[in-house]
């Protein structure tokens, strides 16, 4: 066992890397439950980034559940084992990669885009097959910063109807993605408007806190019982939230005017929210969101430094 101390002292027993990197279907970290009737083929991930350990404890859940599925199947996959087996309390927010970052090869994982070249996209061929053509997935990650959980939901609205069908999270994020590169609910089908197969990410909340690992078994729960066993969960008022706009990083002096809160709404418009070299970056309307402000460690030219959002449902 790999026990690690979460944000409020307390300790939390994880699955160890040898456990989850198992499987009953030949894929190492790979599990699929199937039933003899064809139905909606439910992917769940976690550990696209290895330190996002409330989405592994949750998967790992799922699987200890041997669920069996009325109709279709319900596949788990444990993505970056390499990063997860670096785990450690001491360095426990390290792990995130060995390589690169896990979402944001989806747009090289094909095997004709080049070689495999990083440990990152090797494992993502590793599972392309387990991945790439689910009716529904759900992927779990948490997030540097306190925050409420959030649901990515992308551009296209059946992902919307996806979130609420599952009633979870409250806040719904419609973005556009990041130009660094393909995240796995981006790329098709889910993505694509005109395909019928659904996807949301799921930000449980700050890494190591108690409500990520909370917010990741909801959210676990609710799609085991809604795809599983055809059970409507009772839904949370959902607010979405639109990225209007991602403030890039332009120079090396880049900095906030204070310390925003993660979706936190400034009221004003044209509030200084940053100042990047010599340019002022305000908010562009009455009542902003801002979305996952990056930490200083985070902040480079050509990232993004935080994304505006309004709020439309
Ligand atoms: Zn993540």
């Amino acid at each position: 066992m790999t026990t690690i101390t979460l944000d409020d002292g307390s300790p939390r027993t994880l699955p160890r890397h040898e456990e989850i990197a198992g499987s009953n279907c030949g894929t190492p970290g790979v599990w699929h439950f199937a039933a003899p009737q064809p139905g909606p083929r439910i992917v769940l991930t976690a550990l696209v980034h290895g330190n996002e350990v409330c989405g592994a404890e949750a998967a790992w859940w799922a699987v200890q559940q041997a669920p069996r599925p009325r109709a279709g199947s319900l596949t788990v996959v444990f993505c970056n084992l390499a990063a997860y087996e670096r785990l450690d309390d001491g360095t426990k927010g390290d792990c995130r990669l060995v390589d690169e970052d896990m979402n944001r090869v989806w747009g090289r994982v094909d095997p004709q885009a080049g070689p495999s070249d990083t440990t990152e996209l090797r494992r993502a061929r590793e599972i392309l097959p387990h991945v790439a053509e689910a009716d529904v997935l759900l992927d779990l990650h948490s997030m540097t910063e306190a925050a409420p959980a959030l649901g990515l939901v992308g551009r296209a609205p059946k992902n919307l109807d996806f979130a609420r069908r599952l009633g979870f999270p409250g806040l719904l994020v419609q973005d556009a993605g990041h130009a660094a590169g393909l995240r796995l609910i981006d790329r098709p089908p889910y993505g694509d408007p005109t395909a019928a197969a659904q996807a949301m990410l799921v930000e449980c909340g700050a890494h190591f806190s108690p409500a990520a690992f909370e917010a990741a078994h909801a959210v676990v729960g609710r799609l085991l019982a809604s795809f599983l066993h055809g059970e409507n969960a009772v839904s949370e008022p959902q607010t979405v939230i639109e990225v209007t706009e991602a403030v890039t990083i332009r120079s090396d002096d880049f900095e906030f005017t204070q310390d925003w809160p993660n979706m936190g709404c400034v009221t004003e418009a044209g509030t200084l929210v940053a100042r990047d070299g010599g340019v002022e970056v305000r908010t562009p309307g009455d009542n902003t969101f801002l979305i996952m402000p990056a930490s200083a460690r985070f902040r480079r030219p050509g990232l993004t430094a935080v994304r505006f959002g309004r709020r439309v449902a």
